[in-house]
């Protein structure tokens, strides 16, 4: 089946602290690299720039949206960056209705990936679409401020379902990748690995072991991004990270496919 990945980037901001607090094993040698092969991902100051990827999957099933961004002006994670989210646009923009949209799956349940879950009315933005998690990133949220704000309004309307594990889902592959969060999982299409935060520096690609300092697990996270790696080695598979702004192998050289660029994510 063809299957048609398009980046839906929601936002492009400076990240809100130095790389070297982010990552906390940065050194000259990773900014060199950095600057030299993705200079995408480096602000004029110097700091790390981020992308905020979505990623719409579209097949003869369907339309499939992976992670929904920052969100609008306003939103926690809007805030924290100082910026606004632009997805709503971007869709339209790609031809697809928010109701045409027939499952979201999220990687993960950070603000920044579940931005535009909801309406300013507290519904399903996506009114027809079942909204995939897994179950151990419910466990974790249980019924915090994440979960109300994000995921309850889902719920609450019958369109979330929990997974457990690494599972096929239509013509996808879940791939749990715990660390970043303990539910965080890839979706493997046949395109792309849609790696959501299982690297978040496009450097952690080339190394690995390069922990972030908001993983909830960083040894996990970085035995994830091993699985990850060599799933994309075996497969010939590059890894379309939520931020970095280009999809990636591992050591060999890093890959920049048209079909993955960002529409409108450049400054
Ligand atoms: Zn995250
Ligand atoms: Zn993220």
């Amino acid at each position: 089946m063809e299957v048609d990945v398009t980046v839906l980037c929601d936002a492009v901001a400076v990240f809100p602290e130095p790389v070297q607090r982010a990552l906390p094993g940065w050194s000259a040698e990773h900014q060199a690299w950095t600057a030299a092969n993705l200079p995408g991902n480096v602000a004029a100051d110097g700091g790390w720039l981020l992308h905020f990827h979505s990623y719409l999957v579209t097949s003869e099933r369907g339309a499939v949206l992976v992670d929904t961004g920052i969100g609008p002006a306003g939103s926690e994670a809007a805030q924290w960056l100082g910026t606004r989210g632009r997805l709503p646009t971007l869709l339209a923009d790609a031809g697809v209705g928010a109701d045409e949209i027939d499952t979201v799956i999220l990687t993960h349940v950070h603000l920044d990936h579940a931005g535009w879950n909801t309406t300013s009315s507290d519904r399903p933005r996506f009114a027809n679409a079942t909204y995939v998690v897994q179950q151990a990133e419910l466990d974790h949220l249980g019924d915090g401020p994440t979960y109300e704000r994000y995921l309850k309004p889902i719920a609450t309307a019958g369109q979330l379902r929990a997974v457990s594990g690494s599972c096929a889902l239509g013509e996808f592959r879940l791939h749990l990748t715990p660390g970043h969060t303990p539910g965080h999982q890839c979706v493997v299409t046949d395109v792309a690995i849609l790696g959501g935060d299982v690297l978040v520096h496009p450097a952690q690609a080339r190394w690995p072991e390069l922990t972030y300092v908001y993983e909830r697990d960083p040894a996990v996270a970085v035995t994830s991004r091993h699985d990850v790696l060599t799933l994309a080695a075996a497969t010939g598979l590059p890894i379309a990270a939520a931020h970095p702004q280009t999809a990636l192998t591992g050591s060999g050289p890093v890959l920049n496919l048209s079909a993955l660029t960002c529409r409108l994510g450049q400054r």
